[in-house]
């Protein structure tokens, strides 16, 4: 069978720095991988060389068995890649349902000048435009709020909402940087049940998030690095029991 997603050897130096070194791993089709470390582990430069943020100093990146390695952002973005960051950037005097439009827009194959031309290949995007966005709305379960200025909204459903702006561009697999940082329990727990939809939906998904809890209950597979290296890989009842992972992040 072949996977959906494979890294073969990526090496990534800053200067002196080797913030990862000669890590693989592979995601399969409808997977909820956990990405997890201690700071500075290489987490986010991970996700910076997959989406192309990063150019990596060595080593091959293969969406569908095409080498995207070294693709600039909007090309890994036109061939299914998106991701969330910690830090959910919206616009705030936007309504959600506003949020999402835009985010479709944007990034949509269309573009900005079949909008400005109203081509016909305008005239039929609409159509799809307008389920897609009710779709999404749906399924970051934000619809009671769509009209609502973003501005305003409690915290839990801007994280959601970030989520739909990555739905946006209707990837295949979708990368979230500690999507659930600053989340009570209620809505970590709700968090995990709409990553569920939308692994159920058809989206392969990779977490980085130090909250153990939900990458325990919602990963299927777990990678571990620690200074840039892999350390380990398995389910999580093989991580929570590997001692090189007890010692070098899960403590106690
Ligand atoms: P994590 O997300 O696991 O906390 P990062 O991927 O952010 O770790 O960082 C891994 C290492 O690479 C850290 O030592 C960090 O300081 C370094 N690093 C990350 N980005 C840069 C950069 N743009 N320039 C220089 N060093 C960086
Ligand atoms: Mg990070």
């Amino acid at each position: 069978m072949t996977h959906l997603f494979q890294a073969f050897d990526i090496t990534k130096k800053f200067a002196g720095l080797v913030a990862l070194d000669q890590v693989s791993f592979h995601l399969d089709e409808g997977e909820i991988l956990g990405l997890i470390g201690p700071n500075g582990a290489g987490k986010s430069t991970c996700f910076n060389v997959i989406t192309g943020t990063l150019k990596p100093t060595s080593g091959r990146i293969e969406l569908r068995e095409q080498d995207i390695t070294g693709m600039p952002p909007y090309l890994t973005a036109h061939m299914g890649l998106a991701r969330t960051f910690q830090h959910t950037t919206v616009f705030q005097h936007l309504t959600v349902r506003e949020n999402i439009e835009a985010a479709c827009w944007l990034r949509s194959k269309v573009g900005l000048g079949c909008t400005l031309l109203r081509t016909s290949s305008y005239r039929s995007s609409e159509i799809s435009l307008k389920t897609s966005v009710d779709d999404i709305l749906s399924m970051i379960d934000l619809r009671h709020v769509q009209d609502s200025r973003a501005k305003g909204l409690p915290y839990g459903y801007l994280r959601r909402l970030g989520i739909g702006i990555a739905l946006g561009t209707n990837p295949a697999l979708l990368l979230m940087d500690e999507p659930a940082a600053g989340l009570n329990p209620t809505e970590s727990a709700e968090f995990s049940k709409l990553a569920r939809r939308l692994r159920d939906f058809g989206i392969t998904i990779v977490i980085v998030e130090h909250d153990m809890k939900v990458i325990m209950g919602l990963c299927d597979r777990i990678v571990v690095l620690n200074y840039g290296k892999k350390i380990a890989e398995g389910s999580p009842g093989v991580i929570r029991r590997d001692p090189q992972v007890i010692e070098s992040y899960l403590g106690k």
